[in-house]
């Protein structure tokens, strides 16, 4: 399966406008409403808030009343499609049943939605069986909590405020089923499987996208499909790992991008990007930037036997070379040296990891936006951010470099900049344009890279794309729809249709 569609804007209702129906009308008004005809709605839950940005609902079937609606969010979608997350592996230590099971233990009607050891482990784990499981940092995946007066073990992959459901449990499935209900009655089309590698436990295995967690994909699938709703993966995992899962989903995100354009940019060598480009499944949701930090998994090796894309000592560059270019802002944001829950991503504005240089920032946009897929733009990247520093040492929350506040005045002082003017034009022309629906050529000459889309509906359409890795330098030719046009300089002269 191809997916193709015009550039989505990812985003944080309150970050970015306050609330839904000012997003809805920031989303309208130029320059967002020619740039971007879809939005992914980061957690907008009750509470949006809480231990991990809203990843850690207490009613997931709740709009968070100080944002708005779910009105709101069904006038907000009328015009655009909508993407929002679906927490399905687990719910907050807040949440009205799990505070149930903490006061009843096992008398709770709620009981056999939360998974512990012994759900797990009947019988008990061995050693083995217990440093097979994995999670995104150290640590075994388990919390001490009472329950019913009874100490447990309750499974807790994220933070021990993010109990796991067990998603096949009567409860747990009702439970989904509520949550995708009411996003589809509010005209969302779109569903993010959050983290859902981890939601299937399989005693003895990993826990992580073994061959249940497929078939639980399969199964949520089609339940979403029966409410008109489409399903994007969200797993971060090894690239020929992420291959296979493209190949049996609607849609996953190409998250060896984002470390391969900049890899690409650092070195000015273009092969591994070229190959990747050939290889990579088009069934995918591309984005340089998420909020969550620069994947480094996705590029990397699995293991001494399966190499990655980029080999160990690339993967040290790339590292060292955010770090570099954001003037060692970005160290402070990664890995143990904040409260992150994956160690294994960087943290730091795309803007940023390109050493706030325009013209580096404009060639990686229009790279993403050459690549076949659905484009999604972060909203820091948008307004292309630098790192929030000062947000990051109030909070000490790594990705809360990445994940800056505006208001009014410091919205309007951004989409003043020429970069964001100009980038917004560039998002313009990709959701226009007729040339991205159909094949995407690549080749390379020394450091340069070049990339080009015809259209499949429009079949005199195409444009192409022209990167000196080594110098940032780029250049747009395109045809059609009305009229042929070129620019040298996207920063100085987007590309317009
Ligand atoms: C989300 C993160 C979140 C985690 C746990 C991830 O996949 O993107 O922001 O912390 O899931 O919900």
């Amino acid at each position: 399966m191809e997916a193709h569609g015009p550039v989505q804007l990812i985003t944080y209702a309150d970050r970015l406008a306050g609330d839904i129906p000012t997003l809805t009308r920031l989303l309208r008004s130029e320059p967002f409403a020619s740039a971007f005809k879809g939005v992914h709605i980061l957690p907008f839950f009750t509470p949006f808030d809480g231990a991990d940005a809203g990843f850690d609902p207490e009613d997931h079937t709740q709009v968070d009343p100080r944002l708005g609606t779910w009105d709101d969010v069904r006038e907000l979608s009328g015009m655009h499609t909508t993407m929002v997350d679906l927490i399905v592996n687990h719910v907050s230590a807040g949440s009205a049943a799990f505070q149930d099971v903490v006061e009843r233990g096992r008398d709770s009607e709620f009981a056999p939605m939360f998974l512990t050891f012994s759900t797990v482990f009947p019988h008990g784990a061995t050693e083995e069986q217990l440093t097979a499981i994995y999670r995104p940092r150290p640590g075994l995946p388990f919390t001490p909590i009472k329950l019913g007066g009874e100490l447990r073990l309750v499974w807790t992959t994220f933070t021990s405020q993010q109990i796991d459901i067990d998603i096949h449990s009567e409860p747990g499935r009702a439970y989904l089923a509520s949550i995708l209900d009411a996003v589809a009655d509010a005209g969302v089309t779109l569903v993010r499987l959050d983290a859902v590698g981890y939601a299937v436990k399989v005693p003895g295995s990993s826990s992580f996208m073994v061959p249940e967690s497929f078939e639980f994909i399969a199964s949520f699938t089609e339940q979403a499909r029966a409410r008109g709703v489409d399903v994007l993966v969200e797993v971060h995992s090894y690239y020929k790992r992420q291959m296979e899962i493209a190949a049996s989903v609607d849609l996953v995100y190409d998250f060896a991008l984002p470390p391969l354009v900049l890899h690409a940019l650092y070195t000015g060598e273009a092969q591994v990007l070229a190959h990747w480009l050939e290889i990579r499944p088009t069934n995918a949701v591309t984005v340089l930037d998420t909020h969550d930090g620069i994947g480094v998994i996705d590029a990397g090796p699995a293991g001494p036997d399966e190499p990655g894309l980029l080999d160990p000592q690339q993967i040290d560059e790339l590292v060292e070379g955010i770090h570099e270019h954001s003037g060692g802002t970005s160290r402070e944001a990664t890995g143990a040296a904040a409260s992150n829950l994956d160690l294994y991503q960087v943290n730091c504005t795309f803007y940023d990891a390109l050493g706030a240089d325009d013209a580096r920032y404009l060639a990686a946009r229009a790279i993403q936006f050459f690549t076949p897929g659905i484009p999604q733009v972060y909203y820091a990247g948008a307004l292309a951010a630098r790192n929030d520093v000062a947000l990051l040492r109030e909070t000490a929350v790594g990705r809360d470099i990445n994940r800056p506040y505006y208001d009014v005045d410091s919205l309007v002082e951004a989409l003043g900049r020429k970069v964001v003017r100009s980038l917004m034009a560039l998002c313009a022309f990709r959701s226009a344009h007729p040339a991205f629906d159909g094949v995407c050529e690549v080749s390379t000459e020394g450091t340069t890279l070049t990339m080009v889309r015809r259209g499949e509906a429009v079949p005199d359409a195409s444009a192409t794309l022209v990167v000196d890795l080594a110098t940032g330098e780029a250049s747009i030719e395109w045809t059609g729809p009305v009229a042929s046009g070129r620019t040298d300089d996207l920063l100085g002269n987007p590309p317009r249709t």
